[in-house]
């Protein structure tokens, strides 16, 4: 059979450990033999972001802007051990920060649903995509430990000179302050990279924030929503046949536990870093859990929600059988091959990929899965496969299909 051919490469950036393995292997059985895969290729692998000064990751996220659509491989950030360990330089910043940065992204993080593997919450038939603002708040904050008595406030000076102030505080005895602060064009961003998502992926759009007691602060997130929705998306929502709301945090959150999923739920920071970890963790398990990177501008970079698999990666280095699940990297590469055969106007790449994820849900509801799996099926009689064999259980899958 004819390899399916590529117009545009994909901007492949590599990374580390167990992941590095997996990589090569899904690349090597179930891409290479099918698709005259073309690809721009970044080590992003630690050594050589050591060696060049984590140029290299720079240039990943320049190409993904030139491109518009990367796969990316889980990679290690930097900590006093790993300085060590690869004796670095520097303490390189996170990669997926620095590529974040680049491309003024938006994270959507979707779990992959199986039979057999039924999330804590009954009624969640579809996946639950989560939407996290990744800039500001409580992550860029200011804080004080007031030591006494003291009057607290907030000043803002203009580049006149002018200067607008509220009290926070009286202070009486001691206690603590806390500034934060947001950008409008953070946030139209944010609120941008969601309905295009949504357009995207067809399904509904739910925001929500605290603006009944934030009526500043949180209110200017859902006024910006919106506008933005109004001015530029509702016409689009309509024709698509999905749906933007907006609502309380709190009401979100008690709808979510009753909904039967399938939309995607977008969150301020904070929220977003609980509710993608209370979210993730019912459905089952992060090697589970797919995640993309959309920018303002339409640029995406697909990944796996998880690490590096460290522990696992020493136990192949000493020659050890691992189970290292690939389901969410084999995910990430139909992910970024639909979406170039989309653009790139390919019917039969966007068909392989979703063939293969057929093929690899199928692998798994037939009962042949890793080890992670294994421990929460409830499935009856599996088989238990190691990394590469589960692999070359899909690529049997896929030939049957
Ligand atoms: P991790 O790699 O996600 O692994 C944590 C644990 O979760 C593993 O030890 C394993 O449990 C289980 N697990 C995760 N993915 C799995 C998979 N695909 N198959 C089977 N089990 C899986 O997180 P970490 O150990 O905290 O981090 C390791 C390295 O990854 C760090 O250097 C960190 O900086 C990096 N990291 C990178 C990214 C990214 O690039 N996006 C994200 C997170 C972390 P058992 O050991 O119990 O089997
Ligand atoms: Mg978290």
């Amino acid at each position: 059979m004819a390899k399916i051919q590529m117009k545009t490469p994909l901007v492949e950036m590599d990374g580390d450990e167990m992941t590095r393995i997996l990589w090569q292997m899904i690349k090597d059985e179930l891409l290479l033999p099918y698709i005259d895969l073309k690809t721009e290729y970044y080590d992003l692998g630690l050594t050589y972001r050591n060696e060049t000064n984590d140029q290299v990751t720079i240039d990943s996220a320049e190409a993904t802007k030139k491109y518009g659509v990367a796969v990316k491989c889980a990679t290690i950030t930097p900590n006093a051990a790993r300085m060590t360990e690869y004796d670095l330089k520097e303490m390189w910043k996170s990669p997926n920060g620095t590529i974040r940065a680049a491309l003024d992204g938006t994270v959507f993080r979707a779990p992959i649903v199986v039979k057999g593997i039924e999330p804590c919450v009954r009624n969640w038939e579809k996946p639950i995509t989560l939407a996290r603002h990744a800039y500001g708040d409580v992550y860029k904050n200011t804080e004080i430990k007031v030591p006494g008595p003291g009057k607290a406030e907030l000043v803002f000076t203009d580049e006149n000179g002018n200067e607008t102030r509220e009290l926070i505080h009286d202070f009486t005895g001691a206690g603590i302050i806390q500034g934060i602060h947001n950008t409008e064009k953070s946030i139209a961003s944010f609120a941008r990279a969601c309905f295009n998502y949504a357009l995207d992926t067809k399904q509904d759009l739910w925001f929500a924030t605290k603006d009944t007691i934030s009526k500043k602060y949180d209110h200017t997130f859902k006024d910006i929503f919106q506008e933005i929705f109004d001015a530029e998306y509702k016409t689009r929502f309509d024709e698509a046949g999905i749906e933007y709301f907006y609502t309380l945090i709190d009401d979100a959150v008690a709808r979510v536990m009753k909904a039967k999923g399938g939309f995607i739920w977008a969150c301020k920071n904070y929220d977003g870093d609980v509710m993608s970890d209370m979210v993730s963790s019912a459905f089952g398990s992060l090697a589970m859990m797919t995640s993309v990177l959309v920018s303002p501008s339409g640029v995406y970079e697909y990944e796996a929600a998880h690490g590096t698999v460290q522990r696992h990666y020493y136990k192949h280095l000493k020659g050890e059988e691992t189970s290292t699940n690939s389901v969410a990297t084999i995910f990430a590469w139909t992910g970024a091959l639909r979406k170039r055969g989309e653009l790139d106007e390919l019917p039969e790449l966007m068909e392989f990929a979703d063939k293969l994820e057929k093929a690899t849900i199928a692998t798994i509801e037939s009962g042949r899965m890793t080890k992670d799996l294994a421990l929460i099926t409830s499935l009856k009689d599996v088989t238990v496969l190691n990394s590469g064999d589960f692999i070359k259980e899909i690529r049997k899958t896929f030939e049957e299909m």
